[in-house]
């Protein structure tokens, strides 16, 4: 987190889910965020929750995952929290360093996915986080965990995006050199007879490596360029997945709590308490969040009073009616109307 001016607090800190588009993605590396007394600079571009991980956190309050789709579940939100580590280093880097969090990008339809590309003075730094867990026996091509679970190691994937990324920045006329790094973040990483190479930080390293950086007090013209034609380039969301099956009819109806996740059935009043968690929410929030988790879900149907009556859950259906208006646009009339 970098302070302007020192001395002034606390801080507030803007999120791209308070602006999705990308011109807020452009300007915000000058955007001093004014808040409570307290200014604070924010990546060139911040990272959001993919949509894959938001489909599968909604599914799995609402229906049961088999076993494959859980273990994917629990990976993809595992790998989430490890970037928000990184973010949080990467926060502490001085503003001659643009940070550009979770790029999509694709080069001669090919997709390769940064976590975080560090665009420095002379040099682009490309950092992929892996937050594994446990003891690791190092391998070139594979990493063997203590159970005998082999896994690839992370460095040659990282190598191919490195490969992606140098082409498209020469067609891009960009001659800054590219180094590429895993991060292994979490502090009970351990790995076991390592080769002496240096594609790899681990825990213990991330904060000396990050002050070994060469930097400007401000980021140069090319820095700026470059930097604004990756965040153009970057795709919103990935090209078709493979999701899990699930109908309307199927799943569970009613609010999860924002808490621990569990599912309300039913609603009543301005505010409840989750009964698993004890967690005091807002209902109307609540009500919003579900016609989200409804609107990611089934993204072609319409959502209209009756249906986001019966996916809430049992309560007040004037309650969902109030918070459709109040939060979406309404189209059609009468029978017809749903809201966007
Ligand atoms: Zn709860």
């Amino acid at each position: 987190m970098r302070r302007c001016p020192p001395g002034n607090s606390p801080t507030k800190k803007i999120t791209p889910f308070e602006s999705q588009n990308e011109s807020f993605y452009r300007a915000n590396a000058y955007i001093y965020a004014k808040s409570h007394n307290e200014v604070r600079i924010i990546a060139y571009k911040e990272r959001t929750k993919p949509k894959l991980l938001r489909i599968y956190e909604v599914l799995s309050t609402r229906m049961s995952l088999d076993w494959e789709n859980q273990q994917y579940y629990l990976n993809h939100q595992k790998g989430f929290e490890g970037e928000g580590v990184l973010d949080e280093s990467t926060e502490t880097l001085p503003p001659g360093c643009l940070v550009l969090n979770d790029l999509l990008l694709e080069h001669r339809n090919s997709f390769f996915q940064i976590d975080a590309l560090l665009v420095c003075a002379d040099t682009l730094v490309l950092l992929e986080a892996k937050n594994y867990e446990g003891v690791h026996y190092w391998g070139a091509e594979k990493f063997t965990k203590s159970t005998g679970t082999v896994l690839e190691n992370p460095y040659l994937q990282l190598q191919k995006s490195k490969v992606k990324l140098e082409i498209l920045l020469q067609s891009l006329s960009c001659r800054m050199k590219v180094e590429a790094y895993v991060v292994y973040v979490n502090p009970e990483f351990i790995l076991l007879q390592a080769q002496n190479n240096d594609n790899y930080i681990l825990p213990s390293q991330i904060h000396s490596y990050l002050r070994t950086l060469k930097l400007n007090s401000q980021p140069n013209a090319e820095q700026k360029r470059i930097a604004d034609v990756l965040v153009r380039l970057h795709k919103q969301d990935y090209p078709a997945t493979k999701l899990p099956v699930y109908q309307y009819e199927h799943l569970r109806k009613g609010l999860s709590c924002f808490s621990c996740n569990a599912l309300m059935t039913s609603f009543i009043g301005h505010y409840m308490h989750c009964p698993a968690c004890g967690e005091r929410m807002n209902v109307k929030r609540l009500i919003k969040n579900g016609i989200d988790d409804f609107r990611i879900l089934f993204p072609e149907q319409k959502v209209t009073t009756n249906r986001m009556s019966d996916w809430c859950g049992s309560g007040d259906k004037d309650r969902i009616y109030r918070v459709l208006k109040e939060n979406y646009q309404a189209k059609g009339n009468n029978h017809g109307r749903h809201y966007v």
